[in-house]
């Protein structure tokens, strides 16, 4: 068998690996608790999964939709971002995709060209390098730590770009920092996009998960001038505890939603058309429960914090959005747990999953060894019970 160079060269998401691990696990009987991959504890609210069923009934809902999605859906999707972004988008410019990773990924494909690169600030989400890889374009990694609250600047961004630079990656609240950009920051960096005629792909699939001071705010709000270059990802999933329905979508200048509407059309068709409805429901609806759920990861987001502080060489910044904490765990490296060494955090994620059954994304796989992160989008009990887990193994 040949497999082809692309499948060689890429690695399994190890977010989705960690969480297909720990999910099999428990299956199994094992009493495992899973950090792993940002996946909201709650159920879809109710009058979401009633506008499915609604839809489920009706054969109109049996057939295809446009490969952007729905009319209704694309509308809807254009009128809130151009309330949130003061920009005028049209429906034309809206592609609904199967979730926010396959919408990252048709822009990925809408926009790279061989040997582009793509300005990725460190620590990532584990698909964007890989994205870019199969777009064959070349992912740059802008290293930030601790030390700028694991943000980037125009200074920093600078250094890095050539005359190959097509894209700059933007994601506040960030996966998997947690880090949330003040505005002046974030109109800096989209002033300088906009000077040098780089694209900014913004990821705001975290946009309604900010906490404390934090305040989400929209690039091309604050630089209009970058938004004929910007491309918006964005998707139901972590807002409305959706993340089985694979909604998501991207927001784009009118060619590049034309370009992946050319490509979803040869590729994947539309999105089930019962989850696009229920899509509608989440967006238009009540937000009550948007609220509520915000409310509980913000009280999981502080207890998570508090635990992880006190077991000694654990270190972490407080995260102000998502639903992830991302420690270091530098200060335990090296010690002997369990019978081990452990001198990465990759092997340090493994001896915790075999002994204290509790499932973590090592830190590796964000481009930030001697970090892990811990995804606190689940139960209370289940919470302090891991983290608890983590500070005994480590005593
Ligand atoms: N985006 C979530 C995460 O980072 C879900 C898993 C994935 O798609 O990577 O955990």
């Amino acid at each position: 068998m040949s497999l082809s160079r692309r499948t060689l060269e890429m690695e399994e998401s190890p977010t989705m690996a960690v969480t297909a691990k720990a999910k099999a696990l428990k299956a199994a009987g094992e009493p495992v608790i899973g950090f792993g991959a940002g996946e909201p504890d709650f159920p879809t609210p109710a009058h979401i999964v009633e506008a499915a069923r609604t839809a489920a009934l009706d054969p109109a809902s049996h057939r295809y939709t446009p490969a952007a999605g729905t009319p209704a859906l694309r509308e809807a999707i254009a009128t809130i971002t151009s309330g949130y972004t003061a920009h005028d988008y049209a429906p034309e410019q809206v592609v609904v995709a199967n979730g926010g990773k396959h919408a990252l990924y048709d822009i990925f494909l809408a926009l790279i060209d061989p040997g582009d690169e793509v300005l990725i600030p460190a620590p990532y989400w584990v698909s964007y390098p890989e994205q870019v890889k199969l777009a064959d374009g070349v992912p740059v990694a802008v290293p930030t730590d601790k030390s700028t609250g694991f943000r980037t600047s125009p200074e920093q961004l600078e250094r890095l770009r050539t005359e190959r630079t097509k894209a700059l990656v933007f994601v506040s609240p960030s996966n998997p920092t947690g880090a949330v950009y003040p505005p002046e920051e974030i109109a800096a960096i989209g002033r300088w996009a906009a000077d040098h005629g780089i694209w900014v792909i913004t990821d705001e699939i975290y946009q309604h998960l900010v906490y404390g001071e934090a305040r989400f705010a929209s690039l091309v709000e604050l630089v209009p001038e970058a938004a004929e270059r910007t491309v918006i990802a964005h998707g139901v999933a972590k807002t409305y505890a959706m993340t089985g329905w694979r909604v998501g979508w991207a927001v784009a200048p009118l060619a590049v939603a034309k370009a992946m509407n050319k490509l979803q059309s040869q590729m994947t068709s539309n999105v089930c058309n019962i989850a696009q409805a229920a899509a509608l429901a989440a967006i238009t609806g009540p937000q009550d429960e948007v609220e509520r759920m915000r409310t509980a990861f913000d009280r999981r987001r502080r207890l998570a914090v508090e635990q992880l502080r006190a077991i000694d060489g654990v270190e972490l910044e407080e995260p102000e959005g998502a639903f992830y904490v991302f420690p270091s765990f530098e200060g335990v490296l090296g010690r002997t747990i369990a019978g081990r060494q452990v001198t990465s955090t990759l092997e340090l994620a493994d001896v915790l999953l075999t002994e204290a059954k509790v499932a973590v994304v090592p830190g590796e796989a964000f481009g930030a060894p001697g970090y892990a992160r811990l995804s606190y989008a689940l139960g209370d009990d289940d919470l302090v019970e891991g983290v608890g887990r983590i500070a005994e193994l480590l005593r």
